[in-house]
């Protein structure tokens, strides 16, 4: 049945994401359906099998006139479509809702037999799993809606709902044994409740321990019916990080975790004391203790009923545990330290399902054929030998890897990764000529106006006259210059397009759009992408990053994406020295400064942006720091100043003084990032650089060492123990160590995690609940051999072995997909 195919179903599987979208969002929000049905019906058509076919006609007219209609018809339109892919494949309940009729129209009994039963019903009633949680005991219709507005209706939700960190409350600590600035589990009895009115209102709760210690725990934010959680006398034992009191009295504890105890349950060995204690996200309503001993009950009764879908060879060649095992594990650590091998065993599942898409589509993306460009080596001699100098060996492996991809029929689907200045634009442009010398258009997206403002400029300046013409398509051109762009996009005039996700308008069309080149490809949307690429048959498809993305980043979100990468400079940058300087050896950075300020340089002095709520302060603050650097430090130097503040007239007049050498020192907020170029620039002098992520620092330095002239990166550190402790300097000293923007990217993901890294919503990253990509590159690895070895062996998954695991992907795992796809 052509439902069960799970090549099908990945191929329709970008329609899940903009109908769920309908679903929370309504109708009248839903935009471009209609192109993007014909888009996802037309490469989905090479997995059709004769009535699939059909349905794919049906889909595909469903949608039409869509874009245009008033929301009653639009919603008539989605019902239809929502019923047609229905037909098709397994939708999931919160979508296929979206298909209902209104009432009082009758369904067609044939379409009914085509509907495939929801995910959500999968499942026959008499799963356990299938519970519903007011069969749990102690969990009564109240509890269940606290539950539900959580997304917790079944005992399966709550399986599946998992620690977000642990606590050891093994051994309580008396108050007195509690080191400041360490956290502690302490137990005792509530001596006092009371409300201070100082500067803030604030509850303080003392806890008095067996030892007659006494800790004071301290609520800023609180309703007052908080007070009723602390009754007089009970027991509790609360956890949470120990700091010294007011005025060096005593200890105290802001905001800890509380649990009660009781007259019926006093402290005893159970599922919140005297163990490895899960501790999971808040469910408004429900005590933390209380929530545990539900998720127990859950665990105790129903984990054996979870079947293990993993193909049993798999399980026994990499040693994971069985999924019950795993989950009982992750949920109330026995056996195990807690997020070693049940996590291992869950996150494998996780990053094999992804895999497995990835393997699928990979599969998938040979079928239906694109452009075989002839790139012969000539023309790529010629094309080089045209540029103003030779290319680097970096630029030159990844333009030969680029120009295979381009003569297979295969459609390139190429990463080009490169730090700032690697010469990445140099590599596009060649790609974009042999494309152009064959007779089709390339099209070079990039993310804001300025940055393709720039492509322009700095193609029209490599292509040195060569009769090639470059076009720019923005959405801020004045309407007129807008139109006889499109004329030349249309006739094929145009050879080379730069431009915003303007290129992806519905307005853009082209004459013949072979490649598809993409700068920053994390900053746009799926949706953006493949609109951008329908406009041409299977073109080619070149990303280009500046945001170094690590390797096994990439593999996740690009699996099926080949890489080449820049990994050398072009001649003549000096590399730039780094140095972390404590907040009282500041006086040695600034001698630094005027050494360089004697030899006739300029210097930047950075400090951190602060919250957009926060701007006034940040302009105080810069406006202060350079006061005071004018009048303590660098008396008698003219020193400039921009900020986020400053209107675009500002900020470029206050730079321009500074390249005309007005100002020998420009005090900046990160406004600077972007596009500055001042080559007499030799130092950087960054204020509170333990705030700044790595690779933001990376880019800040980027902006000196442009010049021949040895340069400098200051970092100077803050002045409370957290900001000059150990942590914080471990991390600034890669920045001393190295300028590869690679490393420090890596570094980076490792102690921030991938969702800070790039954003996760921006970036696409599907939202693993357990896999940590930083972390877990090991298991990746593993992941990947075992789903790309399953796919080789079993394309279709149709092997009855492999069916659970085909059955997951299909209904679990789809909606994640559609995520993690490149285009
Ligand atoms: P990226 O886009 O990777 O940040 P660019 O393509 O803007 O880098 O190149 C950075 C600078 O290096 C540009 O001024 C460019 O002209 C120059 N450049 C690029 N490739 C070479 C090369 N092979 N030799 C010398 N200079 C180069
Ligand atoms: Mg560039």
């Amino acid at each position: 049945m052509a439902g069960s195919d799970p090549a099908l179903s990945l191929a329709l599987s970008p329609l899940l994401s903009p109908l769920r979208f309908a679903s929370r969002a309504g109708v009248a929000r839903l935009k471009d359906l209609e192109p993007l049905v014909a888009r996802v019906v037309a490469s989905a058509r090479a997995f059709a099998s004769g009535d699939s076919a059909q349905a794919l006609d049906r889909l595909a007219a469903a949608a039409q006139g869509f874009d245009s209609a008033p929301e009653p018809e639009r919603r008539t339109a989605l019902a239809a479509v929502v019923r047609e892919l229905a037909a098709l494949v397994p939708v999931p309940e919160e979508i296929s809702a979206l298909g209902a009729r209104p009432a009082g129209v009758s369904d067609p009994p044939a379409k009914l037999a085509e509907m495939k039963p929801a995910p959500a019903l999968r499942r026959a009633s008499t799963d356990p799993l299938a519970t519903p949680l007011t069969g749990l005991r102690g969990v009564g219709p109240a509890m269940a809606e606290k539950l539900q507005a959580k997304g917790l209706n079944t005992v399966e939700d709550l399986l599946l709902f998992l620690p977000r960190k642990y606590e050891d409350r093994r051994a309580p600590r008396s108050v007195a044994d509690a080191p400041i600035g360490e956290r502690s589990v302490i137990a005792g009895r509530i001596v006092t409740v009371r409300e201070a009115q100082g500067r803030r209102r604030r509850l303080e709760v003392v806890v008095r321990d067996e030892a007659r210690g006494t800790l004071i725990c301290i609520w800023f934010n609180y309703r007052s019916s908080f007070l009723k959680r602390f009754p007089l006398f009970a027991q509790v034992m609360v956890s949470g990080e120990v700091r010294e009191g007011y005025h060096g009295n005593g200890k105290v504890m802001h905001h800890p975790d509380v649990e009660l105890g009781d007259a019926e349950t006093p402290f005893r060995l159970d599922e919140s004391f005297g163990r490895i204690v899960p501790i999971y996200p808040e469910v408004e309503g429900i005590y933390p203790r209380t929530f545990r001993r539900i998720a127990k009950r859950a665990v105790d009764e129903y984990v054996r009923w979870v079947p293990d879908d993993l193909p049993e060879d798999i399980r026994r060649r990499r040693q994971l545990l069985s999924l019950p095992e795993a989950l009982r594990e992750v949920h109330f650590p026995e056996k195990f330290a807690p997020g070693e091998d049940p996590r291992r065993r869950l996150a494998f599942d996780e990053l094999f399902m992804v895999q497995l898409g990835l393997a699928l589509r990979r599969r998938g993306v040979k079928v239906e054929p694109g452009i075989a460009f002839r790139a012969s080596p000539q023309s790529l001699q010629r094309v080089i030998s045209e540029l103003p100098w030779p290319l680097t060996g970096a630029q030159d492996r990844a333009l030969q890897e680029i120009a295979t991809d381009m003569r297979k029929t295969e459609p390139m689907n190429r990463l080009l990764q490169g730090d700032v200045g690697s010469g990445k634009t140099a590599v596009a442009l060649c790609a974009a000529r042999l494309a152009v010398e064959d007779g089709y258009q390339a099209a070079l997206m990039a993310p804001t106006e300025i940055l393709a403002e720039q492509h322009a400029i700095s193609l029209r300046m490599l292509l040195r006259g060569a009769p090639v013409h470059v076009e720019l398509v923005t959405g801020s051109l004045p309407q007129r210059e807008r139109d006889d762009a499109a004329r030349l996009l249309r006739s094929g005039a145009a050879q080379i397009v730069v431009g915003t996700h303007a290129l992806a308008e519905e307005a853009t069309a082209f004459h013949r759009l072979g490649l598809v080149i993409i700068d920053e490809q994390h900053r746009f949307g799926v949706m953006t992408r493949a609109k951008l690429m329908s406009k041409g048959h299977r073109p080619d498809v070149l990303v280009m990053t500046a945001t170094p993305i690590p390797r096994t980043l990439a593999l996740t979100l690009y699996g099926d994406l080949d890489v080449s990468v820049l990994d050398e400079m072009p001649p003549g940058r000096t590399p730039i020295a780094t140095k972390v300087y404590r907040d009282s050896s500041r006086e040695k950075a600034y001698e630094v400064i005027r050494r360089e300020l004697a030899a006739g340089r300029q210097a930047f002095v950075v400090l951190p942006l602060v919250e957009e709520s926060e701007k006034l302060a940040e302009v105080k603050a810069a406006t202060k720091e350079r006061d005071r650097l004018a009048v303590e430090s660098f008396p008698g130097v003219p020193i400039g100043l921009v900020h986020g503040r400053q209107s675009a007239v500002e900020r470029q007049e206050a730079m321009e003084s500074f390249r005309r050498g007005e100002f020998q020192i420009l005090v900046a907020t990160t406004v600077i990032e972007v596009g500055v170029d001042i080559p007499n620039a030799t130092v950087m002098l960054i204020e509170h650089a333990e705030r700044f992520g790595l690779s933001q620092l990376h880019q800040l330095r980027g902006r000196v060492g442009r010049g021949a002239a040895k340069s400098y990166c200051l970092l100077v550190t803050g002045t409370t123990g957290a900001e000059w402790g150990p942590a914080a300097r471990q991390r600034l000293k890669v920045m001393e160590e190295t300028t590869d923007g690679f490393r420090i990217a890596e570094a980076d993901l490792e102690l921030r995690g991938p969702g800070e890294f790039l954003g996760t919503r921006q970036s696409g990253l599907p939202d693993f609940a357990v896999a940590e990509l930083a972390r877990d590159q090991t298991i990746l690895k593993e992941a990947r051999e075992e789903a790309f070895d399953l796919v080789q062996s079993d394309p279709d998954l149709r092997r009855p072995e492999n069916a659970a695991v085909r059955d997951q992907l299909l209904n679990r795992w789809r909606g994640r997909l559609s995520l993690a796809r490149v285009g």
